[in-house]
């Protein structure tokens, strides 16, 4: 056991000491080089150690790095709302800032209910989220998303009307349908949910429009997402958006919406923003909500004390800078799709059942059967991890409820967007290696 006074999230474990990292590399105290190809965990989108926001950061820091938000703004903060309301839909206007990504889709959900109360729907006051989704590891995160083992023990402490609808998983498809048969019945499902709850009662439909933790890298279908559209507005149920993941490039497009081309009410975001240089996250804001509570109370009921802060709001603004002069999100799009590409070698693997994903977005959903797509009996992807890892490569390994929200596992890819073509080689070949050695060590065929 580690003898420091940290309490570590596995107690038991010897966590190697990271000394320094550079671009896609990460070097531990005793000289090992690891390639970060988990990008943290989806969040160093711009690589490590990039001079250019250092010295932003710097720069603040000598001018002034905290006030509260409710005194003073700053020039750091407007920059960043407006740097990242030009990145966002059409019609999306203002932007609540906060420190991480459960703050961030806490944020919605109380956005969300406030605005229904001055919208004169006092009584809307159900969120509706997904199962196999994840939002974050608050109570109210948690009982919004969608991930049974993350949530039994705390279930006793969870907010009232919070509920869940099936995924759109076109792989394990909820109806058990083909494309050929579908008729978007997971959209159908959300319209008789809010029937059922009382669609004066519904405030708002919380989904990941391409999902991360929990089931790596699912897209649900355009019509989907033109239903869910659809059934939101029809009710005055505010379709909201989880972009921790998945906004700021990382799925080859500002935000993961713009796929679809649908413009949602509220888009929570996190992790890419600050890219890991400064802990950030936020809200961007429709219109209609802005000025309903601009007309109404005036006032958010909401706030925390490291809202955009200057020091945070410079690193982030540099870092969107960085991305836009390096054309990152271009580069996710084409590096998405290479390393898509590349990984089908894989496909020759029995336990392959599914590689999926856009951008630098992506997944490989492991089976023990890849015609019935039976779930494995053990967290395959877990293996993997351990063994790369002590081979310099490091892995967002071990998503489990993959197939059913208890059963299932899945590999989440998401590198650093600054990845290149031999990189990509390089990691293609480990997890070759990999898939190989654990299927071998399972007596696997
Ligand atoms: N939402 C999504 C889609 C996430 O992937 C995460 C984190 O993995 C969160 C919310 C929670 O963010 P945080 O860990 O910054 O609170």
């Amino acid at each position: 056991m580690d003898q420091s006074g940290i309490l570590y999230s596995e107690i038991r474990k010897q966590y190697p000491e990271v000394s320094y990292a550079e671009g896609m590399y990460l070097y531990d105290t005793e000289g090992k080089k690891y390639m970060d190809f988990a990008a943290g965990i989806g969040v160093v989108n711009i690589g490590h150690g990039v001079k250019e926001v250092i010295d932003r950061m710097n720069e603040q820091a000598r001018k002034v790095s905290y006030v509260y938000g409710g005194t003073f703004t700053s020039e750091a903060r407007r920059n960043l709302a407006d740097k990242i309301i030009s990145m966002a839909p059409e019609g999306m206007d203002k932007v609540f800032l906060c420190s991480g990504g459960s703050e961030a889709m806490e944020s919605v959900m109380k956005i969300a209910r406030q605005y229904q109360i001055e919208a004169g729907h006092e009584r809307k006051n159900k969120i509706i989220g997904r199962w196999q989704s994840y939002h974050g590891n608050t109570f109210g995160t948690l009982a919004l998303g969608g991930r049974p083992s993350w949530r039994w023990k705390y279930e006793d402490f969870f907010p009232r009307n919070i509920s869940q609808v099936s995924p759109c998983n076109c792989y394990r498809c909820p109806y058990g349908l083909t494309e050929e048969c579908c008729s978007c019945q997971c959209a159908d499902e959300l319209e008789k949910k809010i029937k059922y709850e009382g669609p004066d009662t519904v405030a708002a439909f919380v989904m990941e429009p391409i999902t991360g933790t929990t089931s790596a890298a699912i897209i649900p279908t355009q019509r989907y997402m033109e239903r869910v559209r659809e059934i939101c507005d029809k009710y005055d149920v505010l379709f909201c958006v989880d972009e921790v993941i998945t906004g700021f490039g990382r799925t080859g497009t500002n935000f993961a919406v713009d796929h679809f081309g649908i413009t949602p009410d509220l888009i929570g975001f996190a992790k890419g923003l600050g890219s890991g240089y400064v802990p950030i996250g936020g809200v961007i804001v429709h219109k209609k909500i802005v000025d309903t509570i601009a007309a109404g109370s005036g006032a958010l009921t909401h706030s925390f004390t490291f809202s955009g802060t200057p020091i945070a709001c410079a690193g982030a603004e540099a870092v969107l800078d960085y991305i836009k002069e390096h054309e990152l999100v271009e580069r996710s799009r084409r590096m998405g799709a290479l390393l898509l590409e590349k990984l089908k070698v894989l496909e020759k693997y029995s336990v392959v059942g599914n590689i999926r994903g856009i951008g630098l977005l992506l997944g490989i959903e492991f089976v023990k059967n890849k015609e019935t797509k039976e779930p494995l009996d053990f967290n395959f992807s877990a293996e993997i991890g351990k063994y790369c890892f002590p081979r310099g490569l490091m892995l967002s390994a071990g998503v489990t409820g993959a197939a059913d929200g208890v059963v299932g596992d899945a590999l989440q890819l998401a590198p650093p967007l600054i990845i290149s073509e031999e990189e990509i080689d390089f990691v293609i070949s480990m997890l070759d290696e990999a898939i190989r050695y654990v299927m071998a060590a399972h007596g696997l065929q």
